[in-house]
């Protein structure tokens, strides 16, 4: 079986290095909140090209705390692709905020076109999902927020190290938010998170809510989060941001080769937007036989996934936005059609052109 993804190969080209650094951290005595975490903050807002990174336990906690220190809250409203992962949208609910819903475009991304018709009184902001590693139209995002007077807040969860015009994923928004999650490009060894920004007041606020809105010991400012990304994971990232760019190069190579070798003129690639290099955190194709595709993939022992099969605004944990199916029909056929084949770091190249050949050979239209 060719699975979706394997991070022991990862680890092991590594290995020596990582466990190196969890015995120093062991044996450093101090666990959470250290050295490790300053480092690592200091080293990732050099990488994004941003003055400040804050480290936190998790990428729906960078949502939280990035999108409330901007002072979005009850009756403000988010604007948001359809498509997005359900955390982005919990990011902005669990700040009693509304998120409203925008088509993605054939990019998998907001469609910037559309959102302008979306932007009322109550609009604070548009949370820019770069989705499959692929950055959004950031000039674009980057206009109407400034001609609207809005935040612009990036969730950088799968393109780290991504870019638009040269300039990395994260470095755009008011506040960008990244998860650490093992499987995300920057991943770690179990949960984290951060915030970036070049603003010292976003930075102080995220600052003092990651750790139950204590500014100083024991005197509580407001009521916070226990959001706190530990010593040995900050390490163990630090490794891990020294070789992302190499990881991200071999993804692209991958994705490439993907590219180059499927010849079915019924299965949709992926695209990028001229100003774009996506760092293919899931290489996604399109089928009209989606559910067929896979189970042929599987047959012939391969592992594929989708992403994601149900849209936020048809979950169940949404339902008392009272949206219902036909109400963003693009998004819901993307639900239907799309499926991320393997790619990940360490997959070998024959696995992929193996991959190929089956896709090519495809006939269920
Ligand atoms: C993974 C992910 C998150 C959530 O990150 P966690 O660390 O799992 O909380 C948020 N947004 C996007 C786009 C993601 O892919």
């Amino acid at each position: 079986m060719i699975p979706f993804n394997n991070l022991k190969i990862q680890y092991e080209r590594y290995s020596n290095e990582y466990e190196n650094k969890v015995h120093e951290v062991l044996s450093s005595g101090w666990y959470v909140l250290g050295k490790e975490v300053e480092a690592f903050e200091e080293e990732f807002a050099h990488y994004i090209g941003c003055e400040y990174c804050v480290g936190l336990a998790s990428g729906l906690d960078a949502l939280k705390l990035g999108i409330r220190s901007l002072g979005i809250g009850k009756d403000d409203e988010v604007i948001v692709a359809a498509n997005s992962y359900i955390a982005c949208i919990m990011g902005i609910t669990e700040n009693d905020a509304t998120p409203i819903f925008v088509e993605p475009d054939d990019n998998y991304n907001i469609d910037v076109s559309q959102i302008k018709k979306k932007i009322t009184k109550k609009t604070k902001g548009i949370l820019a999902v770069h989705l499959y590693g692929t950055p959004c139209d950031m000039d674009a995002l980057l206009k109407i927020c400034k001609d609207y007077g809005l935040y612009l807040i990036e969730d950088c969860s799968q393109s780290h190290g991504a870019t638009w015009n040269s300039k990395k994923t994260g470095s755009f928004g008011d506040v960008s938010c990244f998860s650490f999650y093992p499987t995300k490009g920057c991943g770690g060894f179990g949960d984290g998170g951060c915030v970036v920004t070049n603003s010292f007041d976003i930075r102080n606020k995220v600052r003092v809510l990651r750790n139950y809105g204590s500014e100083k010991k024991y005197h509580f400012s407001e009521v916070g989060l226990n959001s706190r990304l530990d010593e040995i994971q900050a390490g163990l990232l630090r490794i891990k941001l020294k070789y992302l760019e190499e990881l991200n190069q071999e993804r692209i190579e991958n994705a490439k080769l993907y590219i180059k070798n499927i010849h079915n003129k019924n299965i949709v690639l992926p695209k990028e937007l001229e100003n774009a290099k996506s760092v293919w955190h899931q290489f996604v194709i399109q089928s009209p036989t989606r559910d067929k595709l896979k189970q042929y993939l599987s047959e012939h022992n391969v592992q594929s996934e989708i992403h994601y099969p149900i849209p936020p605004h048809l979950s169940e944990a949404y339902s008392y936005l009272m949206y219902k199916r036909g109400d963003f029909p693009y998004t819901e056929k993307l639900s239907d059609s799309v499926l991320s084949l393997p790619l990940y770091n360490g997959i070998d190249k024959k696995d992929i052109m193996y991959i190929t050949k089956l896709i090519s050979e495809y006939k269920g239209i």
